[in-house]
């Protein structure tokens, strides 16, 4: 039975896929990552924050080949598919203990821009919250790797993560939204400002937002969470779209202007900078080898880690 929904909803996108090519619309995922990817990345030329950063950047190629695999080839294929079928167990599961419905709040009968605004704000809680255990959960920290891997900053760095990250994100996210009636099939519109404000965030344009930097993201402030040397352990800036979570739970850390500052982690050089390789990298520890030391790692005791599983 999982089975067949698994297929089904496979055959299902692949169709769907096909027809948002063949049918350019304002609705369409494709031309807007094409098309927003393009337009920050046209501001990056025109406004260079680091404008002795080559227009090619190390790694463009590879990270732009991320944006569409993370963003489709994953995330809305593989991912869609999958997530249907964990969806379906996991609501088999809840009922088998008598739980028939998960929504605590029917926010469906909100006006849009209330239910827009709310999905958005409480996504980007979660998804804080999802950043800041990838960062202190050694297991989940190797993943998250591939994404501080990027040595020199540019808007496609916003989508080179391993894929494991979606199903952490995907998985962890589900359950509180869909308490409030929000499936994972979410708003559209939701979608493309995250992706908007996220390309920013890495872009190479400096964004002077005014008093707006206590609430949303900037290139200003993310860059720190890039940075090769922290004062906290476990690192600051977990924020996504908004920088809100950061200033309110004290892990806001902007301490002079980070246009030039090292990026990556201790060793990071080292990190394997294939694709192949980083899709790989943390599924199971190389057999006689440690993993590569973090900073988490560094400072922690060596009893105090925890063993890959
Ligand atoms: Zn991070
Ligand atoms: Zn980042």
């Amino acid at each position: 039975m999982y089975f067949d929904l698994l297929w089904q909803s496979f055959r299902d996108y692949a169709w769907y896929l096909g027809a948002e090519l063949l049918h350019p619309h304002w609705g369409n995922y494709v031309y807007w990552l094409l098309g927003l990817s393009i337009a920050v990345y046209l501001l990056e030329l025109a406004l260079p924050w680091r404008a002795n950063q080559a227009r090619i950047r190390q790694d463009f190629w590879l990270d732009g080949f991320y944006l569409f695999f993370n963003f489709f080839l994953f995330s809305l294929i593989g991912f869609y598919a999958i997530s249907n079928v964990a969806v379906h167990a996991f609501k088999d599961v809840l009922a088998w203990i008598g739980v028939k419905n998960l929504v605590a709040i029917e926010i469906h009968t909100w006006p849009v821009w209330a239910q827009l605004l709310t999905l958005f704000v409480l996504r980007d809680f979660i998804h804080w919250n999802v950043h800041r255990l990838l960062h202190r959960v050694p297991w989940l920290w190797e993943f998250h790797k591939v994404h501080h891997s990027v040595h020199q900053m540019g808007f496609a760095a916003h989508m080179r993560f391993h894929w494991m990250e979606n199903v952490v994100y995907r998985t962890l996210e589900y359950v509180p939204l869909a308490m409030i009636g929000f499936g994972l099939q979410d708003f559209f519109l939701v979608h493309i400002v995250a992706l908007s404000i996220g390309h920013l965030n890495h872009a190479n344009v400096r964004l002077p937002l005014g008093p707006l930097k206590y609430v949303f993201n900037n290139p200003q402030m993310h860059i720190w969470h890039h940075a090769k040397q922290l004062p906290q352990k476990h690192g600051a800036n977990y924020g996504i779209s908004l920088s809100i979570w950061d200033y309110l739970f004290g892990t806001a850390y902007v301490p002079q202007d980070g246009r030039d500052i090292e990026l990556g982690f201790e060793e990071s050089e080292a990190f394997p900078r294939k694709w192949h390789q980083q899709m790989v990298h943390g599924l199971w520890r190389p057999a006689g080898k440690r993993p590569l030391q973090d900073r988490t790692l560094v400072i922690q005791s060596s009893t105090a880690e925890q063993p890959l599983t």
